[in-house]
């Protein structure tokens, strides 16, 4: 049991779902699905679309990332309880996202919403280029009034390259849009200091300022999983969100009008971000899921960094990966303790060849004349000293 003493500071308020302009909502399957029957829960998701609704008409952008298409397709497929080889749930996925995105667009359609299906896959969000697309598409159908209801592209992501949750997809989602808020309805009402099945000292946590590992802690553990319901994924959200500047908060989802519970006093847990947001640039490059390489990088390069400069050839010791440019790679110190993510300048062979020369020997080695720095400063986040994948520092 851990003897972390979890408050609120009085100078943090909890904040109020009517403050967020940009909110991404997460549904989970368990939700929206009867597991016994397979069905979808109408009346359920009428109440929760009512509640988008009262949102929507406040003014606040919604965005909809919800799972459900495996769960409803497999009752159709008659497939027999138990896990799915893959290209069954792909098929599974298939058959159930037609139904998943008809029930939305029938429940939104009840309030006059229009809804937007976008079916994402993992190099959507992970590739600058496709992300970019996928950002403009869902900011069209934001100043359109329309609601996007994500999922991820189940029918065609392979399993070494899909989120595989929807939790971290819309924490993607939310960094990617932009979003100041990402609520995931769950089946548990936030997060507690240890399993609350069976410990009486469990208690609830309303608000988190920071994600720490004593907070991972509370979330992981295998005993905890079951009861709580891949928290650990949750909180892997929570890091990815709160470093692109969105909070997030958790609450159960199991009752009707969720997010008017909330307003009413119910229980959830709040995340809080740091309150500088960084640029959209910065936030994509911070919540990077997968580096492409490693840059490893001397005391004097790493002290240049954190006083805002660029990384050169010069500074980096050795590098790891196969890379191009314009990839996501991690920037490690001598300790090997990941002090940064940033775009990178050249592809995996140039970079080797320049890593630890001088700039203006650059061009005598590749033959031609190329960028100065191996990562620039825009292209460049710093994480603090303590606070790893946290605290992202802008230093443009
Ligand atoms: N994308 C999956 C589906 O729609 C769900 C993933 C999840 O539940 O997190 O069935």
């Amino acid at each position: 049991m851990t003897d972390v003493v979890v408050t609120s500071p009085a100078s943090l308020r909890v904040p109020e779902l009517g403050q967020f302009r940009r909110i991404v909502i997460k549904v989970g399957s368990s939700l929206l699905v009867d597991r016994e029957r397979g069905r979808l829960k109408r009346n359920w998701l009428s109440a929760l679309v009512q509640d988008i609704a009262r949102l929507h008409e406040k003014g606040a952008e919604v965005i909809v990332v919800s799972s459900g298409a495996i769960a409803l397709g497999r009752t159709v497929l008659q497939f027999p309880p138990g896990s799915l080889k893959l290209e069954e749930s792909q098929a599974a996925a298939a058959v159930g996202q037609i139904a998943l995105a008809r029930r939305w667009t029938e429940a939104l359609a009840v309030h006059e919403i229009i809804a937007g299906q976008i079916l994402l896959t993992f190099s959507d969000t992970e590739k600058r280029r496709r992300y970019l697309h996928a950002r403009a598409t869902i900011g069209k159908l934001l100043e359109l009034k329309a609601i996007p209801i994500i999922n991820e592209n189940d029918s065609v992501a392979t399993s070494e390259i899909r989120y595989g949750d929807n939790d971290r997809l819309a924490a993607r989602v939310a960094t990617m849009v932009g979003a100041d808020l990402l609520i995931l309805l769950s089946d548990v009402d936030g997060l507690y200091t240890a399993p609350p099945g069976g410990n009486p000292h469990a208690r609830h946590i309303p608000m988190v300022a920071k994600i720490t590992p004593e907070i991972e802690a509370m979330a992981g553990g295998a005993a905890s999983e079951l009861s709580r319901g891949g928290m650990r994924t949750k909180v892997e959200a929570g890091k990815i969100a709160t470093a692109g500047g969105a909070c997030m908060m958790i609450t159960d989802g199991r009752v009707d009008s969720p997010l008017g519970a909330v307003m009413n006093g119910g229980l959830c847990t709040w995340f809080l971000s740091p309150s500088n947001p960084v640029t959209a640039r910065k936030k994509w490059i911070a919540g990077t899921l997968q580096p492409l390489g490693v840059l490893h990088v001397d005391a004097g390069a790493e002290r240049a960094l954190r006083r805002g400069a660029s990384l050169l050839p010069a500074g980096v010791k050795r590098l790891e990966g196969n890379f191009h440019r314009g990839d996501a790679v991690s920037v490690r110190d001598q300790d090997g303790r990941e002090i940064g993510r940033g775009l990178i300048g050249y592809d995996a062979d140039e970079a080797a060849m320049i890593a630890g020369h001088a700039t203006q020997d650059i061009e005598q080695i590749l033959g031609h004349g190329g960028r100065a720095t191996m990562v620039h400063r825009d292209d460049l986040v710093l994480f603090a000293h303590d606070d790893f994948e946290i605290g992202v520092k802008d230093n443009v």
